[in-house]
């Protein structure tokens, strides 16, 4: 509700898919594919939790969890996943809050909410049955073009390419230019090994991950070097031409810990369609030019939830990165100052929470830095309010 960012983000990855213009691709590149690429992903494949034991089920939680996140950074979240819902169907009859605490830290919330929704949606199918074409796995909530292609190839074995900001770092090397989306799946349709598409995509993904990486391509390494035009140009890394972004906007925000007096504490449920939705925060919002944070925190809390509060002090200042902006949050405690329940407008449910229970809800990373600070203060502020918790 309050800390929110432009939704129009663009998608960092796309899938091949027909009526791409032609873009040649050289014969040796093609073999190099072949013959050398494949076998050295055999060799070198990482041994990755959802490379063994391939079930659509595993497959599709993996490529939505890898949709913006490094492969290392996703591990043990999707360990810890899997054993919470291994399957299915546990994840379909789960609590969304349930779904949210195992998705907490790994950012990108809507992808959990989605996962959520479509793991419903299968269950409705008949037999329950993952859908087993590219079309039918690009209706699921969540599922781009990308993840379809993805999920269609490692655990259907349909010919559909991949292309990821991997893949594209990689083709665009191989053939010596900036490729535009469209160049780039067509190019990625020239190269795709038919009838082996998962090894292929996993293979040109992995050198992505492993040898051509940015800043430092390990050329020496490469099994493509042979049949590739940037190396063969000497400045691979200067490949591909980034596209310049503008500076992302930053806010200034103010959040508060506030007490009722009983050692709890107020937190609000963000709307379900809201950037992190669904996941709990201390109520707060922006400040306004010519405000400070306490009297921002004051104005939000009595505009938003009907509530008086009195800052008590700075707790912490919470410096955090989304994709589109950022945001440097004072985070005050303060007490209440007036009986009246929370009058939740712009948020799904606002609840009074004992410090020592906060970790049992969804929290973004900013947040749980708040719930840190306030595990290390061993005294609780006390506040006036003496009512019973205001919550729905
Ligand atoms: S030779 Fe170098 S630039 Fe070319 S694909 Fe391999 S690592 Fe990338």
């Amino acid at each position: 509700m309050r800390r929110d960012c432009d939704p129009g983000r663009r998608p960092l990855c796309w899938a091949v898919m027909d009526r791409a213009p032609a873009v040649k691709v050289p014969d040796p590149v093609r073999r190099a594919v072949r013959r050398r690429l494949l076998p050295w992903f055999a060799e070198n494949a990482r041994d990755l939790p959802w490379r063994r034991r391939r079930t659509p089920y595993r497959v599709w939680v993996a490529e939505i969890m890898l949709q913006q996140t490094r492969a290392d950074q996703a591990l043990p979240y999707y360990r810890r996943f899997l054993r919470r819902f291994p399957s299915m169907k546990s994840l379909a009859v789960a609590p969304l809050d349930d779904v949210l605490k195992m998705w907490e830290g790994l950012g990108y919330y809507r992808r959990a909410r989605n996962l959520h929704r479509a793991a419903r949606m299968v269950r409705e199918r008949p037999g329950g049955r993952f859908p087993d074409t590219l079309e039918g796995i690009r209706a699921l909530p969540g599922v781009g073009a990308y993840t379809a292609a993805a999920v269609a190839s490692l655990a259907f074995n349909l010919d559909a390419a991949v292309v990821d900001g991997n893949v594209r770092r990689v083709v665009c090397r191989l053939l010596g230019r900036t490729l535009t989306a469209r160049e780039l799946e067509a190019a990625s349709e020239r190269l795709l090994v038919r009838g082996r598409a998962g090894e292929y995509n996993e293979a040109v993904m992995e050198l992505g991950a492993l040898v051509c990486t940015p800043a430092a391509p390990a050329c020496d390494a490469c099994p493509m070097r042979s049949a590739c035009a940037a190396y063969r140009s000497g400045d691979p890394h200067t490949l591909p031409e980034k596209a310049r972004r503008g500076k992302k906007p930053h806010r200034k925000v103010a959040a508060g810990v506030v007490f009722n007096g009983r050692g709890e504490v107020l937190i609000a449920q963000r709307n379900p369609d809201d950037m992190l939705g669904g996941l709990w925060e201390f109520p707060g919002g922006c400040i306004e030019s010519g405000e400070t944070a306490a009297e921002a925190l004051t104005r939000e809390l009595r505009e938003e939830l009907g509530m008086e509060v009195c800052s008590e002090g700075l707790l912490i200042t919470v410096r955090h990165a989304y994709s589109h902006f950022s945001i440097e949050m004072e985070v005050h405690l303060a007490s209440r100052v007036n009986r009246a329940p929370p009058r939740p407008l712009q948020c799904a449910a606002a609840r009074w929470v004992p410090v020592d229970r906060l970790r049992g809800y969804a929290f973004s990373r900013a947040d749980l830095q708040v719930i840190e600070a306030l595990e290390c203060r061993q005294a609780p502020v006390s506040g006036e309010g003496t009512t019973a918790a205001g919550s729905r």
